[in-house]
């Protein structure tokens, strides 16, 4: 059984006091058996994306196989910017996914200026990863819905399943919308089984979103009494398929 934490993230902000390295993380793959994970930069990187794209890039080139990069530039530059770098990572660096924060990046969903986003990511045929949670209004769930509906062939991942408070409404959208699928960090385990009956275990990914919640994420999966089967897919295989991991 592979174990894929689909949300990390390296390097220092710019907003909060989160310092995330590159030991800090091999240690914890280590440690919890992890076999690969996703690597985002944080929300306001320090000095700036491009310098952490490359920094990803070089982390993932040193641990091929089990380490892959995930695009995020704050909404809020130009659009020919925003495509270059977005381009830049995906088509030359190998990057898997483009990541949005809705309320670090004060990027309203519904906003002109968050088309942006979701037109790279159509474009480069990757998913979009979105912050959903702490940050309201602009990170509840239900503001995604005119964006899943308008781009029905684009998967998007709900970061953080809403983060306990709005996991309801996380629910409601995936279940609504096939396009729609949840990363569960920072909800509980009884959210976490609301999600499995009735969502299903197919459209889950775990993910830890820090160093100090790989431990307590991955003990949920006993917690709440998966099966094998449930935990192969949730904690891996879901992750390798739907991100194209070469693993
Ligand atoms: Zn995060």
């Amino acid at each position: 059984m592979k174990i894929i934490d689909t949300h990390t993230h390296l390097g220092t902000s710019r907003q909060t006091d989160s310092v995330h390295t590159e030991e800090i993380w091999l240690s914890k793959m280590k440690r919890y058996n992890l076999d690969g994970l996703l690597s985002y930069p944080l929300p306001s990187p320090y000095p700036d994306a491009p310098t952490m794209h490359d920094r990803i890039h070089k982390f993932a080139n040193d641990n091929p196989g089990r380490v892959w990069g995930v695009v995020d530039i704050n909404p809020i530059v130009d659009e020919d910017e925003y495509f270059k770098e977005a381009t830049r990572c995906v088509k030359e660096l190998g990057f898997v996914a483009i990541k949005m924060h809705p309320s670090q990046e004060a990027t309203n969903p519904l906003s002109k200026h968050a088309v942006k986003v979701f037109e790279a990511a159509k474009m480069l045929n990757v998913p979009l990863i979105v912050h959903t949670g702490p940050g309201v209004p602009y990170s509840l769930p239900c503001l995604l819905i005119p964006r899943v509906k308008e781009y029905s062939t684009l998967r998007i991942v709900l970061a953080h399943a809403g983060a306990f408070l709005f996991t309801d409404e996380a629910i409601i959208m995936a279940k609504n919308f096939d396009n729609v699928y949840l990363e569960p960090s920072w909800c509980g385990a009884p959210q976490l089984r609301q999600m499995v009956d009735v969502v299903g275990i197919e459209r889950l990914m775990f993910g830890s979103d820090g160093p100090l919640n790989v431990g307590p994420s991955i003990a949920q999966v006993e917690a709440i009494d998966m099966t094998d089967r449930e935990k192969e897919l949730y904690l891996g295989k879901n992750a390798i398929d739907f991100y194209g991991l070469k693993i």
